[in-house]
């Protein structure tokens, strides 16, 4: 990659090993995307994350770009992008690149904000250095550039880094106030892989004076914020911040219970889980018509709403690890659920869940796989019955005994329920677990 002199308006430094080795790693999109631009005689900058992240050593899980052309400049070199966010200068290159579609936003300066969200106008420009103090905290304000090899912090973010304070670009409290996002990407921030962080006097304080702007925030954007915080390793301490400060009124209203939240995380668990498993262990104090009220108002998905559900009702109601036939019954009532309940388990009880990992981690497969053997079609022609919830309670129940009892087949399943003194009706609970 050749060009011409440095373009920007603010003094960079030569590029550290580190970043030499994030531009050595780019992939063939990313590195025809930066030459696309910089041979159209335009300048391109790495910023936000991966700058950041590379300076942690930790890897990076997207590429944010900036480029002084203009978004119908940038349409122009790359006939295949899509304006994404047209408004704020954003356009998305389609990709199958290690980053997925790529996203080059123009250098811009914001203009007021207004709703304390967003800014009333955007003036693309051709500053990086007006471009870098629009950013939330100093951490995320610096800038590479791939051409001319030179790495951009005017504001300090590195040093930030290094000793792990997260402080924001300028006046916290104005930025805050600027857009109340900022307030959840800060705690966000503070339990990131790639610190933890501490927020500075300045940040700690407005953070604080500022929490009510998280009302004109929306609930879609907080909880992206918020369950991407679930996922991260270790996020006890800023959850205690966020009660402490007033925040969490603002996504779980009412007292919370804090404390296991870290011991939730185990080895092998996948982000999506961990943070199921967390919300679940914070919503275990309260009643399920309120749990689904929270979660309605957080807008959550579906998805994740029934799992939170089930699981939080069932904490702390676990299987005896002496019988195999409840360790059997209780697997196959949490299906996928699997894991996030072993997560809220153990935030609830530490001891009692691994011996429960344990137990379940040498359980074997179920010799007649994880569906009922016995269909809704043989009950009905078998004991002559109508179609309605007696079947179905029928079905659960037979499929129970098949679980306890590990039946390979269906005729032993029927044999079994005989056996117990099964005519027509089921004989107890017909539920795998309760
Ligand atoms: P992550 O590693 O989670 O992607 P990130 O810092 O890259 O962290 P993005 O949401 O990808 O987060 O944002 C990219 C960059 O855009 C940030 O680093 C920051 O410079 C800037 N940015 C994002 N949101 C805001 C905001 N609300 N206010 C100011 N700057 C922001
Ligand atoms: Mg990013």
């Amino acid at each position: 990659m050749t060009s011409d002199e440095p373009t920007s308006d603010v003094s960079g430094k030569s590029l550290s090993s580190v970043h030499i080795d994030l531009l050595e790693n780019l992939d063939s999109t990313l590195r025809m995307i930066i030459s696309k631009v910089s041979e159209s005689g335009f300048s391109i900058w790495i910023v936000g994350g991966a700058v950041r992240d590379s300076l942690s050593k930790i890897s990076l899980h997207d590429i944010d770009l900036a480029s002084n052309a203009t978004p119908s400049e940038l349409m122009q070199i790359f006939p295949s992008s899509i304006p994404t966010g047209i408004a704020f200068g954003t356009i998305t290159i389609p990709s199958k690149g290690n980053f997925g579609d790529i996203e080059i936003t123009t250098l811009r300066k914001d203009g007021t904000y207004i709703d304390r969200r967003r800014p009333e106008s955007v003036r693309f420009g051709t500053s990086l250095f007006e471009d870098l103090n629009r950013r939330d905290f100093k951490i995320n304000a610096m800038a590479i550039d791939p051409i001319n090899l030179l790495f951009y912090d005017p504001h300090g973010g590195q040093k930030d880094l290094e000793s792990g304070i997260l402080s924001a670009v300028g006046e916290a409290s104005e930025r805050l106030e600027e857009d109340g996002l900022r307030i959840m990407r800060a705690y966000r921030l503070m339990c990131h892989e790639s610190g933890p962080f501490i927020p500075d006097e300045n940040l700690s304080q407005a953070l604080i004076d500022s929490v009510e702007n998280l009302n004109s925030i929306s609930r879609e954007r907080i909880w992206m914020e918020f369950s991407t915080l679930l996922s991260y390793q270790n996020v006890s301490e800023v959850l205690h911040r966020m009660v402490d400060d007033g925040a969490m009124n603002y996504i779980i209203p009412g007292s919370i219970d804090v404390s296991g939240i870290d011991n939730c995380n185990f080895e092998g668990i996948t982000g999506y889980n961990l943070m199921i498993g967390r919300l679940s262990l914070l919503l275990k104090s309260f009643d399920e018509e309120t749990v689904t009220k929270i979660l309605d108002e957080l807008l959550v998905p579906n998805k994740v709403r029934n799992s939170v559900t089930s699981i939080t009702k069932r904490i702390g109601i676990i299987p005896s690890t002496e019988s195999k036939g409840c360790l059997r019954r209780y697997r196959i009532a949490l299906g996928d659920d699997m894991f996030p309940q072993m997560s809220a388990e153990r935030g609830h009880s530490l001891q009692e869940s691994d011996k429960l990992r344990t137990a379940l981690s040498l359980l074997p497969a179920l010799s007649g796989g994880d569906k009922p053997l016995v269909s809704g079609s043989e009950i009905l022609s078998r004991l002559g019955i109508e179609p309605g919830p007696l079947l179905g309670e029928i079905k659960q129940w037979l499929f129970r005994i098949q679980v306890e009892n590990d039946i390979p087949d269906s005729d032993s399943v029927w044999e079994k329920a005989e056996s117990l003194g099964f005519i027509d009706k089921p004989l107890g609970e017909h539920r795998m677990w309760v």
